[in-house]
């Protein structure tokens, strides 16, 4: 863990004291009156509420950032200085304390977490409100907190030996536009269980949301006794900032969340990574499934949150034997079919460039997370309602089943049988490992796809939502790390193994 220079304590205690109007310091939820540290004083000696860095005043949600109150700050470096002392106050917290602090998080978010739902679904223009909603919930409710590190022991002749999960320190994390707020409320949670801190760099088109949360999460570990500052993040982040966080000598494990881009920067920083990137989830239907049901799930899935997250359903493949009884069943699930010519126009309006057969090709940003009427109404229908979802019959090489839409336009393929099906879905999905579907009762053929797709979500038989714990069992994340290998992020994917060993003594056998 890096330890501050006594220049840098100095530093960051003169910047804090002077944000907080130049008043002294205060200790967090105690009130009481702190002098400004020495410089020289030793980290564990710095008082465990830290110091207060601005005002712990109500913020309006319309409120403008001011960079300096309740974590967020100006600059990279502020915020990777704060965030390291408020990591030293928690390493001297109890574990007892540590589940307070996660429980005041989740009890504070649980109140405001439809508001900032709104806030991100009308600052980024992406999604529906009522499926932020419920991303907010989710992820509150069911990021597994502190009591997920569960420490192993191995006891014989020559003692015992206790493994332990320890944290890194101050983590970098990056957020994407699609689930502001949401992967804010995970990381976090997931991240102080583990006993770390953060300092967020999030997406630029999602600042006021993600400032809001960042603050509401201070508030809420302030008021269970907790540190200043555990959360920070840059008040006007841009990609600089982000590749300044990620080369921060302060940083200890960086967390990112997004497209290529960011996954390709933070594997090339030279810190060691957790990211989670891009996914194009294929969903195979065969001729055993029952074909109301995944009509049911494929409309819930591919358009929850019109198609933003990474895990919805991005293309279908299904067996001819079934496809007309498919596309009837998505139809009377509220769908709309776009014939041949309705097809050719909307290729226009959602690719910004057309890079042709099989290829990946440019989606069009004014429509990412568009209402499907919206999109419907580029190429002339109206008055069709709150469709859920557009579906088109496409043939297997079209660009749209090959690029990550991250609109409500579902491809819809005919293949002669399941193999063939399983098969194309694969090269689908591009190896990106993230995430997959498949409606089926055939064992075999199940078996088949969970291997060769080799995804770190395979859903069968339901929406790829079910996969995030949303109407399926199992804990949430909204980091799903599969080019580095966590799959669906917790407190232990943001901890370090620890072996204590004490030989000769406390056999347990
Ligand atoms: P994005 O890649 O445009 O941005 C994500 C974040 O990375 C932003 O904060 C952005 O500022 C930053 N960033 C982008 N390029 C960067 C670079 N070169 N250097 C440093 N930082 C950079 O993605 P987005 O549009 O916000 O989100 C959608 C994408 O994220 C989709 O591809 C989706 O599949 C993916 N995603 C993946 C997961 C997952 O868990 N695997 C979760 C959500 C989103």
């Amino acid at each position: 863990m890096r330890r501050l220079t006594d220049e840098q304590v100095d530093r960051i205690a003169r910047m804090l004291a002077q944000q907080a109007g130049g008043q002294p310091a205060a200790m967090a939820g105690a009130g009481a009156v702190l002098p400004r540290p020495a410089a020289g004083t030793p980290l564990r000696n710095l008082p465990a509420g830290g110091y207060v860095a601005a005002p712990v005043a109500a913020h309006p949600a319309t409120a403008p950032i001011v960079p300096g109150g309740d974590g967020v700050f100006s600059t990279v470096d502020e915020c990777v200085m704060a965030a390291t002392i408020a990591f030293h106050a928690l390493s001297e917290a109890t574990l007892a304390q540590r589940h307070e602090i996660v429980a005041a998080i989740r009890e504070s978010l649980l109140r405001e977490g439809d508001r900032l739902a709104k806030m991100a679904w009308e600052e980024t223009g992406l999604g529906r409100y009522e499926h932020k909603r419920i991303k907010n919930r989710l992820v509150t409710e069911k990021t597994p907190g502190p009591e997920s590190l569960i420490p192993q022991t191995t006891t014989g002749d020559h003692g015992l030996t206790l493994m332990e999960w320890a944290p890194f320190g101050v983590i970098g994390a990056i957020t994407p536009t699609t689930n502001p707020t949401s992967t804010i409320i995970c990381n976090t949670i997931g991240m102080v269980s583990a006993g770390n801190s953060v300092a967020f760099n999030v997406h630029p088109g999602a600042v006021q949301c993600s400032m809001e949360t960042v603050r509401l999460i201070n508030r809420a570990v302030v008021s269970a006794g907790g540190p200043q500052n555990l959360v920070t993040a840059v008040g006007r982040p841009t990609i600089e900032s982000a590749g300044e966080l990620m080369h921060h000598d302060g940083i200890n494990l960086l967390v990112v969340t997004g497209g290529p881009g960011v996954v390709k920067a933070a594997m090339q920083s030279g810190k060691r990574s957790v990211s989670a990137g891009p996914g194009n989830p294929p969903a195979v239907v065969d001729e055993t499934a029952d074909i109301a049901k995944a009509a049911k799930d494929l409309v819930y899935g591919a358009g929850f949150d019109n198609n933003i997250i990474c895990v919805d359903e991005k293309e279908v493949f299904v067996v001819a034997e079934v496809a007309d009884s498919l596309i009837t069943a998505l139809r009377r699930e509220g769908a709309y079919l776009v014939d041949q010519a309705q097809m050719r126009r909307l290729e226009k309006e959602i690719f910004s460039e057309n890079r042709g057969p099989r290829a990946h090709s440019v989606i069009n940003k004014e429509l990412v997370g568009k209402d499907a009427a919206v999109i419907l109404e580029r190429i002339g229908v109206t008055g069709v309602g709150d469709v859920p979802l557009i579906i088109a019959e496409v043939p297997e090489d079209h660009p749209l089943v090959w690029t990550e839409q991250l609109m409500p336009v579902l491809p819809i393929v005919r293949v002669a049988d399941v193999h063939r099906a399983i098969d194309l879905a694969r090269e689908a999905e591009h190896g990106f490992g993230h995430s997959a579907s498949m409606h089926s009762r055939n064992i075999d053929a199940l078996s088949r796809m969970a291997r060769v797709a080799n995804t770190s979500i395979f859903v069968k038989n339901g929406p790829i939502v079910a996969g995030l714990g949303a109407g399926g069992e199992g804990h949430t994340s909204f980091t799903i790390a599969s080019p580095t290998g966590e799959g669906l992020t917790y407190p232990v994917s943001f901890s370090r193994r620890r072996r204590c060993v004490m030989v000769d003594h406390f056999r347990i056998v």
